[in-house]
């Protein structure tokens, strides 16, 4: 979200073979796909209408992941406890209540083990079919991975620490409706504390169906809607970021990252689509849910 370069691996496509039978199994493989596609969705697809009912709180775990071999990662890793997320719960409950949601805690981080594992990168330029089996494969990865303990766990979110020295720009972190799935790049060291977990918050929305509201080539917050305030005098410097626009405005040219969700708002536009605010409908491509592979 936050647009930082893709430093990620790029995943070759497999050569396509010629041969007549090789196209008519692709093509069999395709059709399978979207049919199980079809079926996660159907049998899933009140699960967004749940998690944004905002009547209890959502569960997010917290699955932290070494990225790196660094001992840099490996301590902050280690160190890392519940109250570390907890800035992330106080936003939403201070967020929620300005929108009138009556839940004191609306969302609940909870730590969990760390994972030995990583999960399934997406090459950038990936088509639609191989997106979508890669989608497959992310949901596969973390139902095998997560999910094995007795407290409710509504969202999970990946989080993969890498050591700032080593890796200083991550790829794009990501959070899928389907499956209430997000993965996370962040940095192994406190002072990244604070926007790590603003792209913890975004990502998390995201999960629920809330969209950016920036422009993808620019980052620059789209107006009105990816302002903290578009009705601030004077309207520069932006007081706030909006949580899915993920930058504020200093001026009408530059912009900045938020430091933390202190700096962060969300506006009414994503309000409406994580249902704070009445009259939103489900998206039409967030008809999925967890409870799926
Ligand atoms: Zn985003």
């Amino acid at each position: 979200m936050t647009g930082r370069h893709i430093a990620g691996r790029r995943i070759a496509a497999r050569p396509l073979h010629s041969t007549p039978r090789a196209g008519t199994f692709r093509q069999l493989r395709i059709l399978v796909l979207l049919i199980v596609l079809l079926l996660v969705s159907v049998t899933t697809c009140e699960t967004r209408y749940l998690s944004t009912h905002w009547r209890s709180p959502l569960y997010v775990s917290i699955y932290p992941i070494a990225a790196d071999a660094s001992p840099v990662t490996r301590a902050y890793v280690e160190a890392l406890d519940s109250e570390r997320f907890k800035p992330i719960d106080a936003f939403f409950a201070r967020e929620a209540k300005r929108y009138g949601v009556e839940l004191d805690a609306p969302v609940k981080t909870r730590l969990r083990p760390e994972l030995r594992d990583s999960p399934p990168r997406r090459a950038p330029d990936a088509s639609i079919p191989v997106t979508m089996l890669w989608s497959l494969r992310l949901r596969f990865w973390a139902w095998r991975v997560s999910g094995h303990v007795a407290e409710p766990e509504d969202i999970r979110m990946f989080v993969l620490y890498h050591d700032p020295a080593l890796t200083p720009v991550v790829p794009h972190s990501l959070g899928l409706p389907q499956g209430l799935i997000g993965v996370v790049y962040a940095f192994a060291t406190p002072d990244m504390d604070g926007s790590n977990d603003v792209v913890i918050a975004h990502e998390l929305l995201h999960t629920l169906g809330a969209t950016d509201k920036y422009d993808l080539q620019t980052d620059a917050p789209s107006f009105p809607d990816g302002y903290g305030d578009p009705h601030q005098v004077p309207l520069y410097p932006q007081a706030t970021a909006e949580l899915m626009a993920g930058r504020r405005m200093l001026s009408a040219t530059q912009l900045e990252e938020p430091r933390d969700l202190d700096e962060v708002v969300v506006g009414p536009a994503t309000a409406l689509e994580i249902r704070w605010l009445p009259g939103a409908s489900p998206h039409p491509s967030d008809q999925a849910g967890r409870g799926a592979l």
